[in-house]
């Protein structure tokens, strides 16, 4: 989960959060233009730096969106790219290409099931590792429960 706290302490400072819509306000929303960031010392805007510091890369000319309309917002669940319905398709392509977990394990034989990543993105996981991650969950609880042998 996201949480206003985890943002870089200089940033965090300027922001206020908005208790009913969670906007993150970054300074005065009045202002004419987006507020900016100064790294490597170029300058981006603010919410982009936000966004990718949290969510992940923007590819090049992809502008990021304010959901809540909201200029000087920088929550991240807020901003997205605006061409995600793209980015959505090529990442379906991707998903229906892999046939192969991390683990390797083949998912045309163990079996797989869809679930949707925190972005709200859906992914293929693998059933043999869910299997794996679960056996080991209660391995862990069993060595820990005291009486228990
Ligand atoms: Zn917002
Ligand atoms: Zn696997």
């Amino acid at each position: 989960m996201i949480v206003v706290s985890q943002l870089p302490l200089k940033v965090y400072r300027k922001v206020k959060v908005d208790p009913i819509t969670e906007c993150w306000l970054y300074g005065k929303e009045k202002k004419k233009h987006y507020p900016d960031l100064c790294i490597n010392g170029g300058r981006i805007p603010l919410h982009r730096a936000i966004y990718e510091m949290f969510v992940g890369g923007i590819e090049d000319g992809h502008e990021v969106d304010h959901l809540c309309r909201r200029k000087n917002c920088i929550n991240p669940v807020h901003l997205e790219p605006v061409t995600h319905l793209e980015n959505m398709r090529r990442y379906h392509v991707l998903v229906a290409l892999k046939t192969h977990c991390v683990r390797g394990h083949e998912l045309a034989a163990v079996g797989w099931y869809e679930s949707r990543s925190r972005e709200g993105w859906l992914k293929r996981c693998c059933k043999a590792c869910a299997a794996d991650a679960q056996r080991r969950y209660l391995q862990s609880r069993h060595r820990h429960s005291p009486g228990r042998v």
